[in-house]
Order: C-alpha cells, then structure tokens, then sequence
C-alpha cells in the first residue's frame, strides 16, 4: 500500500491518507478524458506531489487559503488534493465569476494564493497587488504547472486531525451573501466512505463524470467517492448529451442533476444496449420531478436513486440501494446521520406526516460559517442539529419529502402555502412541462401565490383553462392569482430553478 510504504503520518481521517489506503496499484486508471487519455493512481500521486511543492514554493502554509477558480480538467482535481496534501484549504469557485465577483471572496476568505485561468491574470492582480497569483488553463498548463513540473514527485504530507478544515465551499447563494461553509477532514471522509457503502461502489466501477467540480455534487460526492472505493472515470468537461450516450456503455454508475436526465430523455440514442453496463443512476442537488423518474424506468429500465444534501452537510439521505427507491421522494437517513422535522417557529418535533423544517446532525455537518459566527450559531439548534433551511415530511415508512426552501414558503392572506403542492397539481395538466410557483407582493393578501408555467404547445392554454383546471383541485387560497407563461425557467449551474430570479422579474405584477 502507498500509505504505509512511504512511512507517511497516517494520520486517521486525514483525507488523503483515507484516500492512500485505498490504492494499491498505481497502474490502475483513476480518469480518462473523452479522448482517452488516462491518468493512472500513480500519476494522480505523483502530479499532486508536485502541485502540492509548488504551491508551498508559491506562498500556501498549513491552514491558508487557496483559492481556486480554473476549468475543470484532470489537473484541477491533482490540485485539489495537492492543496489537501499540504494542509492547506481548498476554496473552489465557480469559473463563471467574474472578476466584480471575485474580489468579495478573496476579501473573504483572505487567500494567501490564488490560481485562476491566464486570461483573469492581470486583473486579478490588479485588484490584489500583493497577493501570489498562479495560472492553470482548460488543459492544466500555465505558471502552476510550470513550477510544477521542476518539482518532486515524492510529498512528505502535511498531517492533519479529522477536525481540521479541508475546504471552505461557497454556498450558491441564490440570495444574500455567499457564506463560506467551512468542511473538515473528517466531514469529507466520514459522508464519502457513508455514500461508497450506501451506493456499493467498488473498484470495478466507472463513475460517467459530467458536473462542475467547484461544487459539492461533482467535487465531494463524485470525486471523493471514486478515490475512495479506488474506482475510475470518465471525465466529462461538461455535460453533452451525445457524448453522455456515447461513453454510457463504457460506465457503470452515473451521477447527475435532473436536468441531466430530462435531457438525455430527448436524446434519441437513449435506451437499450447504450446502458448495458450501467448499475446505478444517481440524481440530486434540486428535485427530480416524478414523471422524470418514470419517463427514465420507461426508456431505461433503470430506476434512478435520489439523494438530497448540501454545501454544508454533504449527503444527509439516499433512497436504498436495494429497497424501492420513490419517485418524489428523497429517501432514508444515511446510517450515522439523524434527521429530525421541526416546527419552524419554536422547533417542537412534528407528528409523522406533518411539514416542518429539516434538520440534520451527524459528523457530515461543516464547522459553521467562514468568520460568521453569528450566523452560525442562528443556524444550529442547541443540541447541535443544524437547521437546513429546507421544509420537508417523513412518510409512515421513514421516506423523506422535500417541499422546498423555508424562503420560498408563501404565506397568502395569513395561510401557508408550500410551492411544491401547487407544483405537484400543475405539472399534472397535460401540456405542462415544468412549473414555478412564487409568493408576489400583494396589497391584499401579502404574497399572492403565482405560477410560472413552461408549455410544450401541444395543448391549447391559456391561463384562463389552467385556473379552470385548478379549482376543485386545491383549497382556494392555494390557487394561483395568476398563470405565467415562460420558454425556460432560470436555473443556476446546478440546474436548480432560481425562484429569487423570477420574484426579482415580477416584482411588480399586482402593482399599479
Ligand atoms: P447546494 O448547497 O448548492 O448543494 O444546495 C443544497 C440545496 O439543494 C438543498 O438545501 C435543497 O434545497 C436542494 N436539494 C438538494 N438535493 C435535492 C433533492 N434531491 N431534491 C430537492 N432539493 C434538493
């Protein structure tokens, strides 16, 4: 084993010494690129090495900040663990960024480093004159890389305790500021060897790999269950739907968001032989509508396993691996994680059945939020269970429902009304493909419930016979005053829909 063979601290639920355990051949592939080039487990080690030296020749100490905002590519992932190798923490970010944005991180994080692409160079040092800045391309070449290749292959690793932080991740921040959510070793660790059981990767699996690797889902989930059941994959730069259905038959496991698969849906080549080797489907980071789930067993014979977590907690459930998985459900508690629903006002425990608020507790919950311990301490309940911010119910048999952020809950005329049950019921007409249901200002009622519909024009509608179809369906005060029609809902890099976008759009609607 590499781990022992070096003699290195082994360090218990250090990361990378979690991640050494698992490799015993070096000659085994950890990722291939669509054009098939590979990169083994040994090159893997020795490129993170060499990350990880010039990284402390270009400044980074134990416990620093690195920023990171560079393109996704086989290099960018041997730099996030030569950043967990030298102690350092990791603080990726979205590449979309501009440079406006970017100085609110690097005010807030205070990095001693920064690699970003070569084209945001210049103006990065601009705005931080004093600050060492490297570069890395879409093809992992630059000033980093540069440095890089003059240096050792061989890294004596920094040790680290399961306490101490591995990464400061950026909550997408649909609204206020971006809060940095600070993740241990042993957060990191302890949910990926939960989800390599959960999910039953082996080193014989090959993981299809076609998310953004600055947020948790492809970078924490994705990337840190493969090194840790030893398995492969194949790397995406995006997603591209041909290209998806071209290397399926090469993979056993894929993980998407749900527009993943609403898209594949269309592809023609789907179905069939094209998921001959494929043993599992994973779908999470934003609800997985039901008929989605449905359409995809139809063409596939597979049924998709959704899973809900966050920034801030990793993974917190799972529809079984071998039960039956629920469409519109987001499954169990994964083991070692409890899972309460509260009431939103004074936190009482709500019967079975009942909406409140989702909490979670286990040791895949962050550290707070970076320099915000105010914010931090609002969020956690005494007793340490951390208050997500999500409304959601258990069923009779323990399966968890997701009805939406505690943000979007409207409130009409003094009653509650969650979007997602409105949803449920307008997704139902023929011709709708999607809804968004919003909370306006009202003079009235506070906040009249409206939706925000996408058609597939196959039906005539109008909003009249939307609202005709509603009534006997939902209380009145459910009803939505209005029905809006839009080619595409908002959505975030994630593919979650961006209520705050659409609110932020209509603003006006009842007024004047
Ligand atoms: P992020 O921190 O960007 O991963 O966003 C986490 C949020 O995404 C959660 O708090 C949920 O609101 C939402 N989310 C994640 N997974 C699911 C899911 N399977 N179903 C519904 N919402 C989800």
């Amino acid at each position: 084993m590499y781990g022992s063979a070096t003699g290195r601290p082994n360090v218990k639920s250090h990361l990378f010494a979690a991640i050494l355990e698992r490799i015993s051949d070096g000659d085994a592939p950890f990722l291939e690129t669509p054009d098939g080039t590979v990169m083994t487990y040994g090159q893997l080690l020795a490129q993170s090495a060499q990350f990880a030296h010039a990284l402390g020749a270009a400044g980074a100490r134990p416990d620093d900040r690195v920023l990171v905002q560079v393109e996704k590519s086989p290099e960018a992932v041997a730099l996030y663990l030569a950043c967990i190798r030298t102690g350092a923490i990791f603080v990726p970010l979205n590449p979309a960024y501009t440079i406006k944005e970017i100085e609110y991180f690097i005010a807030d994080s205070e990095p001693s480093l920064i690699i970003c692409r070569p084209a945001l160079h210049d103006a990065m040092q601009r705005l931080s004159p004093s600050l060492a800045c490297k570069t890395m391309d879409e093809r992992g070449q630059g000033s980093l890389m540069t440095l890089a290749a003059e240096q050792a292959k061989e890294f004596s690793d920094a040790p680290r305790r399961s306490q101490d932080l591995a990464a400061l991740l950026y909550t997408s921040g649909t609204t206020g500021r971006a809060k940095g959510a600070m993740l241990s070793h042993g957060n990191l660790v302890s949910n990926a060897r939960t989800l390599v059981d959960a999910w039953h990767f082996s080193s014989e699996d090959v993981l299809l790999h076609a998310l953004p690797i600055f947020h948790v889902h492809g970078l924490f989930v994705a990337i840190n269950v493969t090194l840790l059941a030893g398995a492969r994959m194949l790397f995406l730069p995006r997603f591209d739907a041909e290209e998806m259905v071209r290397l399926m038959p090469r993979t056993t496991v894929m993980m998407g968001v749900p527009t993943f698969y609403v898209r594949l849906l269309q592809h023609p080549g789907l179905g069939g032989d094209v998921c001959a080797n494929m043993r599992l489907f994973i779908s999470g980071s934003a609800p997985l509508l039901a008929d989605t789930h449905r359409a995809w067993l139809r063409s596939t014979r597979h049924s998709i396993l959704e899973r809900y977590g966050m920034t801030e907690t990793g993974m917190n459930t799972s529809n079984p691996y071998d039960g039956e998985r629920v469409p519109g459900s987001v499954g169990l508690p994964l083991p070692g994680i409890e899972i309460r629903v509260t009431n939103p006002d004074g936190g009482a425990p709500c019967a079975r059945g009942e909406i409140g608020m989702i909490e979670v507790r286990g040791p895949n919950v962050f550290k707070g939020y970076w320099r915000m311990p105010d914010k931090t301490k609002s969020e956690f309940r005494d007793d340490g269970f951390f208050i997500t911010g999500d409304l959601g119910r258990f069923d009779e048999r323990g399966y968890l429902s997701i009805v939406g952020r505690s943000k979007d809950l409207i409130i009409t005329g003094g009653f509650n009304v969650y979007p997602k049950e409105v949803e449920l019921e307008l997704d139902t007409l023929p011709g709708v493909i999607e809804s968004a249901v919003i909370g306006l200002p009202h003079e009235d009622f506070g906040e009249a419930v409206t939706a925000v519909l996408v058609i597939d024009g196959s039906e005539p509608m109008t909003e009249e016979h939307v609202l005709t179809a509603l009534d006997g369906r939902l209380a009145r005060f459910k009803q939505p005053k209005r029905i809006l029609f839009v080619e595409d809902l908002p959505r975030n890099a994630m593919g979650k829909v961006e209520k705050n976008v659409l609110r932020e759009r209509y603003r006006d609607l009842y007024w004047g």
